[in-house]
């Protein structure tokens, strides 16, 4: 079986639905759909819940009613039939009141996580039933009766796996299966999700536990490009990636694709295909287990990030000194993106900056502390292993007008990554992209 995941845009208008439904239908295979919620809608479900955080209930209503009316008109597009017409507007309609009735009685705890889950909730029911007047045998399946994380917040493949596969068997012989992306159940059971972005781990999740043949994500680009389309001119879409490649594009900031998306798939050995959902004929980009060796593939950058410095030339070569710093960083549940050392000191960064003051108060008994902020990681992925001579001599050229912070190689065989100022973002990745791709 083939998984197909369609993102926000794919699904952003009664027309887009339809032709989602077309691509799913066209090969007549059983085939598992995850869907994401209407492009803007998880943002406009974000500002009704901040809305009634700030306990201010027109505001939240203005916004829901805007919101329900253009799902009212999307109905009337979608359907060509009074019935399904009726039967969606029903649905949507009992939606709305959910989300009115947290603006009913403000003193009552609402669940923010609840109110995001809507969109995909909405998004599914609305292509099902699309299905379903088309005469398709096309089921939805709730995600949150199988999808569950953990008690640190990851998902459990185990519980995921067996709970769908029981769901799967009870309802034998459709032609699609349809669920909502990003929406999970957390370990107490309560509404949750897979953070921004999430359907993709979704979709990969699914994909792992149903063994699928592929794991297709379709988006509104013909696949990973080898730079950020959005900020560099003359972008190309990549044809093929290893699995630990795509991993550190997405790690790193290639918005395409959720960062730990990849990770179910390598394990499970299921190949990703990234297709565009406005030219389905486009090759688009597979991610699988072969590595094209002696190439660079792409650039991506991760905003957000802060450096920290600590030097102590007192302590850094005394045995325990690095077990330390990393203990108080694993104590405030902060990872660390990068990291350089020398007789002096360390760097490291990180993106989570959440417990900066706490960390770098504890730090300060080990050594002189120094923070720099609006820092980007700009990552050079391929085949970067250290017989391939000169690839690190390309990118650092790259960057030669560029000021570095830190620079980072050798961590894996598939990365280069350098430390700059966000503000220098734009010039170096198009100065990679001219020097590695526009030859
Ligand atoms: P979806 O809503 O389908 O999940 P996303 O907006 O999450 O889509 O991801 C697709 C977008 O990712 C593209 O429109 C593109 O602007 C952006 N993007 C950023 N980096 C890349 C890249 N390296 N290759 C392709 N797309 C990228
Ligand atoms: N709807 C969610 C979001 O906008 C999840 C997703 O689209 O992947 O982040
Ligand atoms: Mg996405």
């Amino acid at each position: 079986m083939k998984v197909m995941k369609f993102g926000g845009t794919s699904v952003g208008s009664p027309e887009r639905m339809k032709n989602v439904a077309s691509l799913i239908t066209e090969s007549g295979e059983p085939t598992f759909v995850v869907l994401s919620a209407m492009s803007g809608t998880t943002n406009t479900l974000i500002e009704i819940s901040d809305y009634l955080y700030k306990k201010n209930p027109e505001g939240a209503n203005d916004v829901i009613n805007t919101l329900e009316k253009k799902y009212m008109q999307h109905v009337s597009e979608l359907y060509s039939t009074e019935e399904y017409r009726q039967k969606t507007s029903r649905f949507l309609s009992d939606e709305f009141e959910y989300l009115r009735s947290f603006t009913k009685d403000l003193f009552t705890s609402f669940e923010e996580k609840s109110i995001v889950a809507q969109g995909e909730i909405m998004s599914t029911n609305m292509v099902v039933n699309y299905l379903q007047e088309q005469g398709i045998k096309a089921i939805l399946l709730n995600a949150l009766d199988f999808m569950r994380t953990d008690k640190n917040g990851e998902p459990d493949p185990q519980y995921i796996k067996e709970k769908l596969q029981a769901i799967m068997q009870e309802h034998d012989g459709y032609q699609i299966y349809i669920t909502q992306g990003f929406i999970c159940r957390n370990a107490y059971g309560e509404v949750d999700n897979l953070l921004r972005g999430g359907s993709d781990y979704t979709a990969s999740l699914i994909g792992a536990a149903l063994a699928a043949e592929e794991i297709q994500i379709w988006t509104d680009i013909d696949g990973m490009h080898n730079n950020d389309p959005r900020i560099v001119d003359h972008t190309e879409a990549v044809r093929q990636l290893n699995f630990e490649e795509a991993a550190e594009l997405a790690y790193f900031g290639a918005k395409i694709l959720h960062p730990t998306c990849v990770q179910p798939a390598k394990y499970a050995s299921i190949p990703v295909r990234l297709k565009n959902t406005m030219a389905p004929e486009a090759e688009g980009t597979i991610i699988d287990n072969v590595l094209v060796r002696g190439k660079i593939k792409a650039v991506a950058a991760k905003e957000n990030i802060t450096a920290i410095k600590i030097k102590s030339s007192r302590m850094l070569l005394a045995t325990g000194f690095m077990r330390k710093v990393f203990e108080i960083f694993e104590s405030y549940q902060t990872p660390i993106d990068m990291i350089s050392t020398s007789e002096v000191g360390v760097s490291m960064s990180i993106d989570n900056a959440t417990h900066l003051n706490e960390i770098v108060n504890e730090l300060k008994k080990y050594g002189t502390v120094t923070v720099d902020s609006d820092m980007c990681i700009i990552c050079v992925v391929g085949d970067l292993d250290w017989s391939n001579l000169g690839f690190e001599t390309l990118a650092t050229d790259a960057m030669k007008n560029i000021p570095v912070r830190m620079i980072s190689y050798g961590g894996s065989n598939y990365n280069i990554s350098f430390l700059i100022r966000e503000a220098d973002k734009q010039r170096a990745l198009q100065n990679l992209s001219n020097v590695l791709f526009n030859k």
